[in-house]
């Protein structure tokens, strides 16, 4: 079996209400939440999702509160770790929103993968894709996973809607077992300490209250190692893994 290991890239910060963070939190407290790329160093070179806009582009503005510094551009975060842009071979998606698909321009090689579900919603009328810098996505080619596939021996994606119709999460095989990357579908491992354990507060529409927690159920029964979507505590040593 293929092992891998995992870099979480900090690529500037957004700052929010805990309460949009997190389903059925009621503090009222704003903090910073990072914008966060997984690196994927094994057999294969890979990435998961690729930050925000430049919070100087019309998107970024609209995302403000919004920081990044030089050293938190995607490229001279790869770079700082050792690894060549150039030389990623694949980057998937956890979903397409501003803040996770922004800089695919950094791999033109990579093949970039996102599920089938995720991509057909943003052509349908009916879906309020909010979240989504269209200009900017629509100009890369993705091949569309369907489901629960395995990507490369080592790395698998599992479909896990709510926060949008089509995000999945990435199954990571390391030598601490599996981890899973979650994208939006928890935002703080603080989610987790909650019995029931919580979802992100922010969810397609309505109607995906049952798919968030079905999502989570599923995650869960795979594995608690996760690496959530906004979650400072991923850079500290052992990525907060224990
Ligand atoms: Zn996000």
């Amino acid at each position: 079996m293929s092992l891998y290991k995992i870099k979480p890239l900090h690529l500037g910060d957004i700052t929010r209400p805990k309460a949009n963070m997190i389903y059925g939190y009621k503090g009222t407290e704003v903090q910073d939440f990072p914008l966060i790329a997984y690196y994927l160093e094994g057999e294969h070179k890979i990435l998961v999702d690729t930050g925000g806009s430049h919070p100087e582009s019309p998107q970024g503005k609209k995302a403000a509160p919004y920081k990044r510094t030089p050293e938190q551009e995607l490229d001279v975060a790869l770079q700082k770790i050792g690894v060549d842009p150039a030389d990623i071979d694949y980057v998937i998606f956890t979903h397409l929103h501003w803040d996770h698909a922004a800089n695919n321009h950094f791999f033109p090689k990579a093949k970039l993968l996102c599920q089938k579900k995720e991509y057909e919603s943003l052509s349908d009328p009916n879906y309020p894709n909010k979240g989504y810098e269209m200009e900017n996505i629509m100009k890369y080619k993705y091949e569309l996973l369907d489901g629960d596939v395995q990507v490369v021996d080592g790395i698998s994606v599992v479909l896990t809607p709510g926060h949008t119709p089509g995000m999945q999460s990435v199954v990571v095989d390391t030598d601490m077992g599996k981890v899973i990357c979650t994208g939006d579908l928890v935002t703080l491992r603080e989610s987790l300490t909650y019995n029931p354990p919580r979802f992100n507060a922010l969810l397609y529409d309505d109607s995906a209250l049952d798919d968030m927690q079905e999502s989570l159920n599923k995650i869960l029964a795979i594995s608690r190692k996760v690496l959530p979507g906004h979650d400072p505590e991923v850079f500290t040593p052992g990525m907060g893994l224990g």
